[in-house]
């Protein structure tokens, strides 16, 4: 996939470096197949290497015109087609409950602005054919006729890259809304974190860069709910993220919802007591967070405290990421049982 990804943004300078009345589309086109592709779950990794290999064989024609530009759509319209309904799509949906929804209306949306682009060039082009044709009809000097179509043509460039622009950041905005967690928005989601535990894993197979992750669980949560409402619940849950991802910046982890209050922190390049050590740091940071909650826009007097159970575990050779945040989860289990309010180690 990377020697493809390298091939498309060869492909992607070239493309810049002529100046291409369909940019905008080729532009959608590879901001499809780079982007938002790899990061579309109803696909599997078969068939997103499928994809991108028949994109990108097209591609490799280095031919910019519409009718190629024609035959990718077309392309990427029957992937779309064969996708939407299959049983990979429903799999998908079960598994992310939550965002699958958004994520597939967002792609339909993207594509179908992808079509909008299509036509609203191609009318501006032939708003540009007939400006060229009245400006040589009325024109009495050749170099005042070319200056004039120069400068037409610059904004039809112009206005091409502008839609380009547009889909760059509708291709950021969906980045956003497949690895982040709805709620919790400054947190990755448990596929996005699934991935990551993976390429650590790999990592430290191949380098030894170490991994290991703390599980935080938050103490007699129900009773939260119960007694401030659910409302107040998700807020302590929002400050709960802040103060994990405060942690986080710190020490490069990565931080994830990993189930309903229950948060995973990563962290690379520490043994399993300086794991604990930042662990012990975040337990008491939360326990000493002075949260209250707002009604109509005002702080209620007396605070919720609240604290959480925190599980810390080391990646040994040869588990999996199951069997890390099985380790992890173990020790969570103990810190509850103890006491809770505490942090508990894996064994070495
Ligand atoms: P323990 O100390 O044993 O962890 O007790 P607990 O009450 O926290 O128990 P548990 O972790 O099993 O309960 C989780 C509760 O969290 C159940 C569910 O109602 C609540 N919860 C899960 N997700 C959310 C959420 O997004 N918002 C709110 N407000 N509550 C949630
Ligand atoms: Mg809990
Ligand atoms: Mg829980």
């Amino acid at each position: 996939m990377s020697k493809t990804a390298n091939e498309i943004d060869r492909f992607y300078r070239s493309l810049h470096a002529t100046d291409n009345p369909h940019e905008g589309e080729w532009m959608a086109v590879i901001l499809f197949v780079r982007n938002l592709l790899p990061r579309l779950s109803i696909y599997s990794d078969d068939k997103k290497s499928e994809i991108q290999f028949e994109v990108f064989e097209q591609l490799m024609e280095n031919d910019f015109s519409e009718e190629r530009l024609a035959t990718v759509f077309g392309l990427l319209d029957g992937y779309l087609m064969q996708t939407i309904g299959a049983l990979e799509m429903e799999e998908a949906l079960t598994q992310e409950k939550r965002t699958a929804g958004l994520l597939i209306s967002e792609m339909n949306e993207m594509i179908s602005s992808m079509h909008g682009a299509n036509e609203r060039q191609d009318n501006r082009l032939s708003t540009f054919q007939e400006e060229t044709a009245e400006a040589i009809r009325e024109g009495s000097q050749k170099s005042h006729i070319l200056s004039r179509v120069r400068g037409m043509f610059q904004e039809l460039i112009e206005e091409f890259r502008e839609e380009a622009r547009v889909l760059n950041a509708k291709a950021e905005h969906f980045r956003m809304t497949a690895d982040f967690d709805p709620l919790l928005t400054e947190l990755h989601n448990r596929r996005s974190m699934e991935t990551y535990l993976k390429g650590a894993v790999e990592e430290f197979a191949r380098s030894g860069t170490s991994l290991s992750l703390m599980m935080i669980d938050v103490d007699h949560f129900k009773k939260v709910n119960d007694t401030y409402g659910h409302q107040a619940g998700d807020d302590v849950l929002r400050a709960l993220a802040g103060i994990v991802t405060t942690h986080a910046v710190q020490y490069a982890g990565f931080a994830a919802r990993y189930g309903g209050e229950e948060l995973i922190l990563a962290v690379q390049d520490m043994d399993l007591s300086q794991t604990a050590v930042k662990a012990e740091a975040l337990r008491a940071d939360v326990e000493n967070y002075d949260f209250r909650v707002r009604t109509n826009g005002h702080l209620e007097n007396t605070p919720i405290n609240f604290t959480v159970s925190v599980g810390v575990a080391r990646l040994k050779v040869g588990w999996t990421p199951g069997e890390l945040i099985g380790a992890a989860d173990a020790a969570l289990y103990q810190a509850k049982n103890t006491g809770r309010n505490r942090v508990c180690t894996a064994p070495k």
